[in-house]
């Protein structure tokens, strides 16, 4: 390392050393007193000369470099030699191994030439307490980050939490914006799109409950509407989440619509804001705005406020989607209460008219057209019965099938299901079985419906047997009396059993089915067992047949 003496002022080329010898640059008292007591030093001394070469060594340098005063003096240590500086080098340590040395340079006379004062003081003791000092303290921030990545992975799962409990999106984001803080956020507000393209607050909260009304006076008098400049509306707007750490006046100038609009989001406690846009399905539904008090938003804040903006905007889009479904299976409903409705009164003239026929009003029919005739009929009956199951399931869903109640023997009420069916089920060659209790089974409920859903049963068993028998029992049980109907036939896979109450839901979805159906049937006899205060369940297996139980409580 190059090195030019400079003319220095005394005071300033002062040296004291470690032994106490005072040396004044340009007075040099007795060189062989200095070298004595640079000898005993404990500190390393190494004498520099202008070509940067060692002049000379004292034991405690020999050491500190390991090396001997012959093999020190005239080589160059290459140090950093700069007057005035301190520096820390490694060095060897002879006997006691590596370690670190600080080094100080002064400027002095040597044998009456300018040359530099090397002292070295072992400081490896030093340095080594500071690198453990450095050690513990990246740990300790290797803790802190741990523990920050543990609490925001807690963060989110309480948001996913939030949003699993409830398919209402507001208190769901008033939820969300609770969370936030303070957690993420000082303050939180949520804004949502609305259609006339307009955004409206949903939710807002504040980590001070003292500042709510700030909150509230933003909202009643800063409305996040369209074209009006606001955080959330420029998030929506570009589609980018927003940054502002520290949020400038300049900036908050143009993202508010006036000054006072801008002391509102200060007097929140407002030095830099986040704001992302709640985005999903391809589609903007909203923003949701985060303001800290400190200015310290990061990169990693930001992308904890994306997380929670994503999982945000999935709960309002599946709670957007689940509302549509619902209106759009409300519109099916009615269409198809019209329908049935606008269906039935056709189809009971065509009853009516073949039972004039078949009465002979008209003229006597022949064999032939007799039997023609029967067919007309029985097919007429089955759509009347499919436009019936249409109507009693509008009914059911918009809620307005009516319970009426009468006190009825319920065994009377399965006996009359039986010789309803047994013609159909002989049709099929297959047996027949009806048991009921030998006493009375007295039960205030709705007959007609008890032996709708009865009727509904049996019929499917009758479908969906091709050998064996059916059977129809009715037992007491504790508090419920139950009304199983068994069958013999293909049964129903584990998989399928909850999905045949299902409206519309059939095994087989094919329109290639070989027996007939609207799926509606199940649906509707499990709404009107529930209807009546009980319940209709399922055990079946596969290749060996189905037991429906309808449940229905008992009256003492
Ligand atoms: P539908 O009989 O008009 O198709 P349901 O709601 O009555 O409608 O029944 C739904 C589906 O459940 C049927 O399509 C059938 O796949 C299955 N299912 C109902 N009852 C039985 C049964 N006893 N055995 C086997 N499968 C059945």
């Amino acid at each position: 390392m190059g090195w030019t003496a400079r003319p220095r002022e005394a005071e300033r080329s002062m040296v004291t050393l470690a032994g106490g010898a005072r040396v004044r640059d340009g007075h040099p008292p007795d060189e062989g007193r200095l070298r004595a007591v640079i000898e005993h030093l404990a500190d390393g001394v190494v004498i520099v000369g202008r070509d940067g070469r060692v002049r000379f060594a004292n034991p405690a340098a020999e050491a500190l470099f390991g090396l001997g005063a012959e093999e020190l003096v005239g080589s160059e240590l290459g140090l950093p030699l700069v007057a005035g500086e301190t520096a820390q080098i490694d060095v060897v340590r002879r006997g006691r191994g590596p370690g670190a040395a600080e080094l100080r340079v002064v400027e002095m006379t040597w044998e009456g030439e300018p040359a530099l004062l090397v002292s070295l003081r072992d400081v490896t003791d030093r340095a080594e307490a500071e690198a453990q000092r450095l050690r513990a303290e990246r740990e300790a921030a290797g803790r802190h980050e741990a523990e920050a990545v543990a609490r925001r992975a807690r963060f989110l799962s309480q948001v996913s939490a939030a949003l699993a409990a409830s398919l209402d999106p507001r208190a769901t984001l008033e939820r969300l914006a609770q969370l936030a803080v303070p957690e993420l956020a000082d303050w939180c507000v949520i804004d949502l799109a609305r259609h006339d393209r307009g955004l409206e607050r949903v939710a807002h909260a504040h980590a001070e409950p003292a500042k709510r009304a700030v909150l509230e006076r933003l909202r009643a008098e800063y409305p996040p509407r369209a074209g009006m400049p606001t955080p959330a509306s420029e998030a929506v707007r570009t589609g980018r989440p927003l940054l502002y750490a520290p949020l400038d006046d300049e900036t908050l100038h143009r993202l508010t619509r006036d000054p006072a609009h801008a002391g509102l989001i200060r007097e929140l406690g407002t030095a830099s804001l986040i704001c992302v846009p709640l985005v999903a399905r391809g589609q903007t539904l909203g923003a949701v705005t985060f303001g800290c008090g400190e200015s310290d938003y990061d990169e990693s804040d930001l992308a904890l406020a994306r997380d929670f903006a994503q999982r945000a905007a999935l709960a309002v889009s599946n709670a957007r989607l689940y509302d549509d479904a619902q209106q759009a299976s409300r519109a099916k409903s009615e269409f198809l209460a019209v329908m049935s409705h606008e269906l039935r009164t056709p189809l009971n003239a065509i009853l009516g008219y073949t039972d004039l026929m078949q009465a002979g009003i008209g003229g006597r029919l022949s064999p032939a057209h007799a039997e023609h005739l029967s067919r007309v009929e029985a097919n007429a009956r089955h759509l009347l019965d499919i436009v019936e199951e249409i109507l009693s399931f509008s009914r059911v869903e918009a809620g307005a099938e009516r319970v009426r109640l009468e006190q009825v023997d319920l065994r009377s009420v399965v006996r009359d299901v039986g010789r309803m069916m047994e013609p159909l089920v002989r049709g099929k060659h297959l047996g027949f079985d009806v048991s009921v209790p030998g006493e009375p089974a007295p039960v205030r409920t709705d007959a007609a419906k008890v032996r709708q859903v009865l009727a509904n049963l049996v019929s499917n068993a009758i479908k969906f047997t091709d050998q064996g028998a059916i059977r129809m029992e009715a037992q007491r049980d504790g508090t419920h009396h139950m009304i199983r109907v068994r069958d013999t036939g293909i049964g129903i896979a584990p998989e399928h059993a909850q999905r045949i109450f299902e409206p519309f839901w059939q095994v087989e979805q094919s329109n290639r089915r070989v027996v007939g159906g609207t799926g509606l049937g199940l649906s509707v006899a499990r709404d009107l067992a529930e209807l009546l205060g009980g319940s209709l369940t399922v055990e079946s297996t596969p290749g060996q047949g189905s037991t429906f139980t309808l449940a229905l409580p008992a009256d003492d």
